[in-house]
């Protein structure tokens, strides 16, 4: 993934952020909330709301299924420099 998770104060960015899209045809954006192993990052991690949680789960396996995003990591280099 390009794009690291910083931690710091929790807040659900689609709410924070109404520019935000949550789409499946952005895995730049999901990419944000899978680690690079492809899992889902935790509500409790991310601060993403319940309810933007809930779809963003349902983005994220759209996605997948759209190749856009994986479901392990195994042909990523990047993956082995970090554990996640
Ligand atoms: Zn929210």
């Amino acid at each position: 993934m390009a794009f690291k998770f910083t931690p710091r104060k929790k807040f659900c960015r689609f709410c924070a952020d109404k520019d935000l899209p949550l789409d499946y045809k952005r895995p730049d954006i999901l990419g944000n909330f899978v680690t690079d192993r492809g899992k889902i990052i935790a509500r409790r991690i991310t601060g993403t709301c319940a309810k933007h949680q809930r779809r963003l789960t349902r983005e994220i396996k759209k996605s997948r299924q759209m190749a856009l995003l994986y479901y392990t990591a195994t042909h990523s280099t990047e993956v082995r420099k970090r554990t996640v």
